[in-house]
């Protein structure tokens, strides 16, 4: 078969409708008539598809990933540098920019130091969950094994870590699970639970009774999102965080923090958890560590934790765990150039100055369009919960939702929604612009938005 030709984009098309699989994507449409958006190239923040067409990418990379922004040479040379010296060796042995990575990263997580490198973030959280079962085996006789998630949270695709997925619809149909995850409540106070002052408090003290319930010498760990992403942009209020941290202290509990998505610098911090001041025994990280120039997670965890796999009289007793890329040497290698760049870049800064007046921006569509129910985010990521009135908060159906995405990408701007993950509750509009966004590219993403909710209903 001759060699397909990447400047025929009717040859590629066809190719890709038969035969690439896409993630999450119903493809009958695609029998239609209906093509596949394929992606060519991306500069700064636009991206150039296969038919020619620009738009200004507000959610990354479509999963919050390319975090600094497309055609960063700099970052592209070190990975190829890298490969050339030393593309590969398994994870028993260490290398160059493994090792050089792991210290600065630890730099920025004070009361952390050990790196464990993965690939994807579902894995980075598989380690976890792996490192707390055989917590509980070795030291714990076979007692606190169980992980608590809470609601509209995710924390990955494998079965392990959908098991612990509070985003039900992502889960629906893939099972039966393995036992020992127990789902919490949401603190998402829009759609109130307890009708109280402090809602923060109330939240978290929702945890506490579910660990008295099962019995607190049960539970290992609980995992959460600094700030919910994909299930609807939730800002823990105030009061909840300090609370959680006393809860875990006080049954001895390890807080896993799934920095997946807030990791590296999305809500204006290095990591979403260092708004709150506490202090995690394990954090998970994957898509900003490269920015996407490179396919790398990790599970960074403190002495503590790592001080309970060295054991040399138990044949059984080190992490006994693999992943075979977890030994790829592009993976830090690009993440150096990431750390690097934030820092000379003072990419903080703008996540905090850019993402203020993002959230100003859209609560003034708030003002215009009875259809915005709640405004949320902090930084870089944000959301917009959409309603089909305002009094009785009834979610705006999904198919109105779609629209609003549709109608931006028909103008140029991707933007996000909250896709099948809670049942009745798919409504909301995610937004996670690279890091590099200037006031004038969300007055562009504002722009279409506002356009698009004006010809939603
Ligand atoms: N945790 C969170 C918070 C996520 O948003 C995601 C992916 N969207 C994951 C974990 C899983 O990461 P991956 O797709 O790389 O496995």
């Amino acid at each position: 078969m001759d060699t397909l030709r990447s400047n025929d984009p009717t040859a590629i098309m066809a190719a890709d409708k038969a035969h690439v699989w896409h993630h999450l994507m119903q493809h009958k449409p695609f029998e239609g008539g209906v093509d596949p958006r394929i992606i060519v190239e991306g500069k700064g923040l636009r991206v150039w598809d296969i038919k020619g067409r620009e738009s200004l990418d507000a959610v990354s990379g479509g999963v919050w990933t390319v975090n600094l922004g497309y055609g960063r040479e700099r970052i592209a040379n070190a990975v190829r540098d890298q490969l050339i010296k030393l593309p590969y060796f398994a994870g028993a042995s260490g290398t160059i920019p493994g090792a050089i990575y792991a210290q600065m990263l630890i730099g920025h997580m004070p009361g952390l130091s050990r790196v464990y490198f993965a690939n994807s973030g579902s894995e980075a959280n598989e380690k976890g969950f792996k490192m707390v079962r055989q917590i509980a085996h070795k030291h714990y006789g076979g007692k606190k094994w169980k992980i608590l998630y809470r609601e509209r949270d995710y924390h990955g695709t494998t079965i392990g870590t959908l098991a612990a997925s509070g985003q039900v619809e992502r889960a629906m149909q893939y099972g039966p699970y393995p036992d020992g995850f127990v789902m919490v409540p949401h603190c998402l106070e829009y759609r109130k639970q307890w009708d109280v002052e402090n809602y923060g408090e109330r939240a978290a003290e929702a945890i506490e009774e579910v660990i008295l319930r099962e019995g607190p010498d049960t539970i290992g760990a609980l995992c959460l999102e600094p700030i919910t992403a994909g299930g609807g942009a939730i800002v823990p209020p105030k009061g909840y965080w300090e609370k959680v941290q006393e809860i875990c202290r006080k049954y001895d509990i390890l807080l896993h923090i799934d920095e997946v998505v807030c990791g590296f610098g999305r809500t204006g911090t290095m990591f979403g958890y260092q708004h709150y001041g506490i202090q995690p025994d394990i954090v998970t990280m994957a898509k900003g560590v490269a920015s996407g120039y490179a396919a790398i997670s990790a599970c960074v965890t403190t002495e503590a934790v790592f001080d309970k796999f060295k054991d040399d009289s138990d044949p059984l007793g080190y992490f006994r765990d693999i992943s075979t890329f977890g030994g790829c040497t592009s993976g830090p290698a690009a993440a150096i150039e990431v750390l690097k760049i934030m820092d000379e870049e003072d990419t903080l800064s703008n996540v905090k100055n850019t993402g203020a007046y993002f959230i100003d921006q859209l609560q003034g569509l708030a003002d215009r369009h009875a259809i915005i129910g709640d405004v949320r985010g902090k930084g870089l990521f944000a959301g917009v919960e959409l309603v089909a009135d305002r009094t009785t908060k009834e979610p705006l159906a999904e198919k109105l939702v779609g629209g609003v995405v549709a109608d931006c990408a028909a103008n140029g701007v991707i933007i996000g929604a909250t896709n099948r993950s809670i049942p009745g509750y798919n409504n909301s509009l995610v937004f996670a612009p690279p890091l590099i966004a200037t006031k004038s590219d969300i007055d562009e993403i504002v722009a279409a938005v506002d356009g698009a909710l004006s010809r939603a209903v």
